[in-house]
């Protein structure tokens, strides 16, 4: 592993859980999905997160992200421990801290390639010129600097996952959570988006947790974690 930044310390853990529970309920049941889930990141590292459909990956990555809160245990993103964070905080520190790649993209429709990158950016107080610096600059290295004024539905899928990539990393996020983001590629264009994400990501020290099916994600990362029954198999 190669990494640029001198000020990532691989050593220090940047993502730390611990006894972590999740439950959905069915009716007046629940349904346990996760079952007492323990791992820990450290800071530049890049996991791949496996397990069949249905085994609670993107469950993992939405309490990671703080879209939704553990039943128990705890999660911790550099100082932020986010079963202490109330609703609005949780939602400035995903909007802050985190970079969330989708399986579908989820880019807006309504704003071009460009202003799509550009608006995380924004939403954290960067100026617009200041974010739109940023947007082109990404969208260059993820081979897209001639596509700044199409729209979403233009491009193919690969484009979209490549814009999604860019809009992930604009505001500088410590954490990037990639939720099956090849799982809807073709594989070749699968191969892309996983050669930029490991590229980008890691030039920039970023640490990424990718939940996937493909062996070949599992084969780049630094670490593979297996959800199996509820529990992560290392
Ligand atoms: P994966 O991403 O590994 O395919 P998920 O985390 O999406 O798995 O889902 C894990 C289990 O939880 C599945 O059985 C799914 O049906 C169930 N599940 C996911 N989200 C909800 C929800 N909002 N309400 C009820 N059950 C859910
Ligand atoms: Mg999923």
């Amino acid at each position: 592993m190669h990494l640029e930044n001198p000020a990532i310390h691989p050593e220090r853990t940047l993502l730390t859980i611990r006894g972590v529970t999740h439950s959905y309920r069915e009716g007046d049941r629940l349904r346990p999905v996760l079952r007492g889930i323990d791992g820990e990141i450290g800071e530049g590292r890049f996991v791949a997160l496996l397990g069949q459909s249905g085994s609670g990956k993107s469950t993992l990555l939405n309490l990671i992200a703080g879209l939704d809160m553990a039943d128990s245990g705890s999660i911790i993103v550099q100082t932020f421990e986010l079963n202490r964070l109330r609703e609005p905080e949780r939602t400035l520190f995903r909007r802050r801290h985190i970079g969330f790649v989708h399986q579908f993209f989820n880019l807006l429709p309504t704003l071009t390639v460009l202003e799509n990158v550009a608006l995380p950016g924004e939403l954290n107080g960067f100026s617009a010129d200041e974010s739109r610096h940023r947007a082109v600059m990404l969208l260059d290295e993820v081979g897209l600097g001639d596509r700044h004024d199409s729209y979403p539905d233009s491009l193919s899928g690969g484009e979209q996952q490549r814009v999604a990539l860019a809009r992930a990393l604009v505001h500088d996020p410590l954490l990037i959570l990639a939720d099956e983001p090849t799982g809807n590629l073709d594989s070749a264009t699968g191969r892309h988006i996983l050669d930029l994400l490991d590229h980008t990501v890691r030039r920039r020290g970023k640490t990424l947790l990718v939940a996937t099916h493909s062996r070949e994600v599992a084969e780049r990362a630094d670490a593979v974690w297996e959800l199996c029954d509820g529990k992560l198999m290392f």
